[in-house]
């Protein structure tokens, strides 16, 4: 019998981080990390800001939590917050995002058949992509190792190759209710989409009346160097979903559509208990507003710039490196080999990094990470991959 009386569903690294300040992280030891993971692009403000601190604090002192159904002047807040600093009109407020994404494929599903009375259902998504855990979202995720030993999977997915544009064509019929993806495949392996493939993916869905759903949970929230990863580009999406950084680390995650979409839902067709309690909805607001008064997108878009130069300067020559690839701050480094050695090795140098597949070092730093952090970071991320570069060959 293990000691721990968790289920492992983790191979958790050998690290217990005790406290967390900015882009700063301190072990039970008493180590410091420079943290270029920000729990999974979570405290995309860095750890414990201010701000949302103090918003939490006051609110404690308040109400913590009270039923949906009653109504929620923080909820409203944090929807209209949401609404007037992008392209969607209404939000719904869960816990997680898979959970929104199961909240976006319900939406799909009853716009077509309580609004517009056709049987459709059918959400087509990409090889490659992550959607979550749940049993929808885990169907509609592109990789198999998500799916193994939990058949029967809920029908009503289709999965198409990344890019390929005559393939989505394909995939299109009379039960197709929507396509689903990201704007930069985070898990998969941090690989960007392309502009144009995007466009002819809008028109598509306009062309048959599908819904353009964007899953913004790791690209969102200022992440790719705009609050939200579609505005890089001139199309806009009918319905996105947030989780990850919108609270700074508190579990929210939020659904957005336009108004067109709202019928689709009415009192009863979707709930969730702890969906925007109030203290909940006092994170998200502080972080947003802090987002928006520190211009963190567009400190992000900077620094991802700097970051990405530095890496891409100081790893040309360093054998078994491919590609450094991604959007603002979520970047990839992309090797011709497995990197667990050379992750677990920057962090035993005290630079907190996670993977995106086997072959890549993902980095996420917080969006306000200082250049001095960031020339640390890619010293020691190059002498990590030197050196194990040198002991293969030798
Ligand atoms: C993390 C993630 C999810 C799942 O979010 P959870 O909060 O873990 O349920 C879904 N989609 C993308 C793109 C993600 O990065």
């Amino acid at each position: 019998m293990s000691d721990s009386a968790l289920f492992p569903t983790y191979a958790r690294f050998p690290i217990t981080l005790v406290k967390g300040k900015g882009s700063r992280l301190w072990d039970d030891q008493g180590k410091e990390y420079l943290d270029f993971a920000s729990g999974l692009a979570v405290t995309n403000l860095g750890h414990v800001p201010d701000a949302v601190k103090n918003a939490l604090v006051k609110q404690l002192d308040e109400l913590w939590h009270m039923s949906n159904l009653f109504s929620n002047p923080n909820q409203e807040k944090a929807a209209r917050l949401l609404a007037d600093n992008s392209c969607a009109d209404t939000v719904f407020f869960c816990n997680s995002g898979a959970e929104a994404n199961e909240a976006a494929i319900k939406l799909a599903r009853r716009y077509h058949q309580k609004v517009r009375g056709e049987e459709r259902y059918e959400v087509i998504t990409f090889t490659q992509s992550f959607h979550g855990r749940t049993l929808a979202t885990l169907t509609a995720t592109g990789q198999d190792k998500v799916k193994e030993g939990f058949l029967p999977l809920p029908a009503g997915f289709v999965h198409v190759p990344l890019h390929d544009l005559k393939a989505l064509e394909a995939a299109v019929n009379d039960r197709t209710a929507a396509v689903m993806l990201e704007l930069v495949q985070a898990e998969g392996g941090v690989i960007p989409v392309d502009p144009d493939f995007l466009r002819e993916v809008r028109k598509l869905c306009d062309k048959h009346g599908l819904l353009l759903i964007l899953d913004e949970i790791q690209t969102g929230m200022g992440r790719t160097g705009k609050l939200f990863a579609h505005q890089h580009y001139d199309v806009e999406p009918d319905v996105f979903t947030l989780a990850k950084g919108i609270a700074s680390g508190f579990p929210v995650g939020a659904m957005l559509a336009k108004e067109k979409f709202v019928p689709a839902f009415t009192a009863g067709s979707h709930a969730t208990t702890f969906g925007g309690t109030p203290i909940a909805m006092a994170a998200v607001i502080a972080t947003i507003e802090t987002m928006l008064k520190e211009n963190a997108p567009q400190k992000a878009a900077e620094a991802g710039d700097y970051l990405t130069a530095q890496l891409r300067a100081s790893l040309q020559d360093v054998p078994g490196v491919i590609e450094v690839r991604g959007k603002g701050l979520l970047i990839g480094i992309l090797c011709d080999a497995p990197v667990s050695e050379q992750i677990g090795e920057l962090h035993r140098r005290g630079l907190l990094v996670v993977p995106a597949g086997p072959n890549v070092i993902r980095l996420l730093p917080n969006l306000l990470v200082t250049h001095e952090e960031i020339d640390a970071a890619v010293s020691l991320i190059a002498a990590v991959l030197t050196e194990k570069a040198a002991a293969k060959q030798a």
